[in-house]
């Protein structure tokens, strides 16, 4: 595009941000905090699913200084079921990075934004144009579409070339005034007409800069590598009870989950998987009844003890979800053993909780379903 075309695209894109621009909650102040949860929170979920999280998020927590000054466990469980949690442990550590090295003031550059816990180059351009206007690029899901359909990119829009064109592209448009509006516009131009499938290409403001629309290559734009295949795993979760009284373990720095209770639980073989005392589904139900009393195998006895000190007792129930993670598929079953004849010391971080504190632990949405399971059982 030439300076002319430019100055073209961004006034189409502008009046189209004043005629249809999305409200949203994030959107009501220049509030540097709100709008950093609120992109943190996007990323990999959905804005409907997002509203509610945000709002109780920033009612508990309504600046950076009472984000910084709380306890990791309340962060994680106010974000529990939003997953991938890192992005909380992250949240946490760079309100306390803002706090402590930045006197509470957010950063306004894009390089020093990036240097907080959490913060990519995506996230640090969102902030410092929506908060502080100034003229930062972004690069997310909708505006990698866009900007991919508008070059008419016929390469994989996920290639390091590809990443290098499409940021150098958003770089070269972005205006020095009301970035932080261009910025919004062109993504909710993204997932408003330029969707996955069937973008509306008539309603399009940007329809004439667009080089996909002209050559016909809505379909094939964007490129993406075909998907990584699906892997079938299962895992084995015990949980140790004793009358009302749970055991759980903290998990550890570099775990999945990290900082967040769970039970104990470890992945399994196919093999393994078929020496478990599983001994009738019933009907169509999910649950599986294993006879009180039976012991589980030896191999499962001896990881329990080697992640939390003790050695289950005899099988009270069990039952069994399915989950998804990445490219795995994740088969759960779950066994409940008494700890009346159990055998051993606890380890350090594990703990006994009753029914009624296991609500207020962070624990992974699969950790919940776990804790329900156990409050109907
Ligand atoms: Fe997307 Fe169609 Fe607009 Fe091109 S014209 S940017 S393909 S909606």
């Amino acid at each position: 595009m030439d300076a002319a075309d430019k100055r073209r695209f961004r006034s189409a894109v502008l009046k189209w941000y004043d005629q249809h621009g999305r409200k949203l909650p994030w959107r009501e102040s220049a509030d540097p905090y709100r709008i950093w949860l609120s992109e943190v929170m996007l990323q990999q979920t959905t804005v409907a699913a997002v509203v509610p999280y945000f709002e109780r998020f920033t009612s508990r927590f309504p600046n950076v200084e009472s984000l910084a000054a709380a306890d990791v466990d309340e962060v994680l469980r106010l974000w529990e079921g939003l997953g991938y949690y890192s992005r909380a442990r992250n949240l946490h550590k760079a309100a306390q990075a803002i706090t402590g090295e930045h006197a509470a003031e957010f950063p306004s550059d894009v390089d020093v934004l990036r240097t907080l816990p959490g913060i990519g180059r995506y996230t640090a351009g969102a902030i410092a144009s929506f908060a502080f206007d100034q003229p930062a690029a972004i690069v997310e899901a909708n505006t990698e579409r866009l900007y991919a359909r508008l070059l008419a990119l016929r390469d994989d829009v996920r290639a390091t070339a590809s990443q290098k064109l499409l940021w150098q592209f958003a770089e070269e448009l972005v205006p020095e005034k009301r970035a932080g509006d261009f910025n919004q516009a062109l993504m909710d131009i993204g997932s408003k007409l330029c969707r996955p499938v069937d973008p509306d290409c008539e309603s399009c403001p940007l329809q004439k800069f667009c080089g996909a629309f002209q050559q016909g290559l809505q379909k094939e734009v964007p490129v993406r590598k075909p998907a990584i295949a699906i892997t079938a795993i299962a895992e084995l979760a015990v949980v140790l009870m004793d009358r009302e009284r749970f055991l759980l373990r903290r998990r550890t720095e570099g775990e999945r989950w990290a900082g967040m209770w769970d039970f104990v639980r470890f992945e399994i073989s196919a093999e393994e998987s078929s020496t478990l005392p599983l001994v009738q589904k019933r009907g169509r139900s999910k649950s599986l009844f294993s006879p009180e009393g039976l012991e589980l195998p030896e191999f499962a006895v001896q990881k329990t003890q080697s992640q939390i000190g003790l050695k289950p007792g005899p099988v009270v129930a069990s039952t069994e979800f399915s989950y998804s993670v990445t490219r795995y598929k994740v088969q759960l079953i779950c066994f409940a053993c008494s700890a009346h004849r159990a055998r051993g010391k606890l380890s350090d971080g594990v703990q006994w909780f009753s029914l009624d504190e296991l609500p207020e632990l962070p624990l992974s949405m699969t950790g919940r379903r776990i804790a329900d399971w156990l409050k109907t059982r």
